[in-house]
């Protein structure tokens, strides 16, 4: 049985007040016990909702990084490292946002480096797949989705693959309010989980934990995780609010 995960990115939203005022609303609201919740905030206010979960008894909430570096130290001025990430009380890291494939040019080899540097610093790696629309409407999303996670994962041993999490989180639906089909998605899972055996073989491809994400609300993550293959959620801009995000992890099957 593969443990729900739902993930909040905050991407680069919330100054340490704010991330305060998130915490203590979220940590007042009823989670289900079964579903493992990381929270993502810029690096700035890590340390303040580290704060308010300890201060809560709550450290099963996980925190997570939205990116690092592939090195552990050096001169890489404005990166901080996996080390550094897990030292500031992170478990997971975002690896290969579309935003950074994108605005930052991070090409499938950076994020490869990256998803091993996560794990070889400590951390649990969110790697994020997806493709564009213009790769959609051109009919390779397929070939897109599977290069990114094959090429994403070639550093990894075979020993280390179960403890990586994978988004598959379609450009198109990031930010725009227009999610997926949730049937659409449950395909995308199951064609990532053949690549993991392919990889990995069938122990691991079961074992490993593929979110969707994609303009996910409380209104629709329960169509998604009714998809065999969806064992949780990525959300940006639903994660601002406690409240939808408590709704969000709290979803019920439909
Ligand atoms: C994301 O950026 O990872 C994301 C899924 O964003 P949103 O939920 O806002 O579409």
């Amino acid at each position: 049985m593969r443990t729900p995960i739902v993930a909040a990115n905050w991407k680069m939203n919330k100054g340490i007040a704010e991330a305060v005022d998130f915490a203590r609303d979220f940590l007042n609201r009823a989670l289900p016990p079964d579903v493992e919740v990381v929270i993502c905030p810029p690096y700035t206010a890590i340390a303040a909702v580290r704060g308010e979960l300890e201060a809560a008894g709550r450290s099963d909430i996980r925190l997570g990084a939205q990116d690092v570096h592939w090195e552990v130290k050096g001169a890489f001025t404005g990166e901080i490292s996996a080390f550094m990430a897990r030292d500031a009380g992170c478990s997971y890291s975002i690896v290969g946002h579309s935003e950074r494939r994108r605005m930052f040019s991070e090409t499938d080899a950076m994020v490869a480096r990256k998803v091993a540097g996560a794990l070889a610093g400590g951390l649990a790696p969110i790697l994020c797949v997806g493709e564009t629309a213009e790769e959609r409407d051109a009919g390779l999303a397929e070939s897109v989705v599977a290069r990114q996670v094959r090429t994403g994962l070639s550093g990894v041993q075979a020993s280390d693959a179960g403890r990586v999490v994978i988004a598959y989180e379609p450009v198109w639906a990031i930010g725009t309010g227009r999610p997926a089909a949730p049937s659409d998605a449950g395909r995308a899972a199951r064609l990532i989980r053949g690549v993991l055996e392919e990889m990995f073989g069938v122990g691991v491809a079961e074992s490993v934990r593929i979110q969707y994400g994609g303009s996910v609300d409380p209104g629709n993550m329960g169509e998604f995780m009714s998809e065999p293959g969806i064992d949780g959620a990525l959300v940006g801009g639903a994660s601002l609010d406690p409240e939808k995000f408590a709704r969000i992890v709290g979803y019920r099957r439909s």
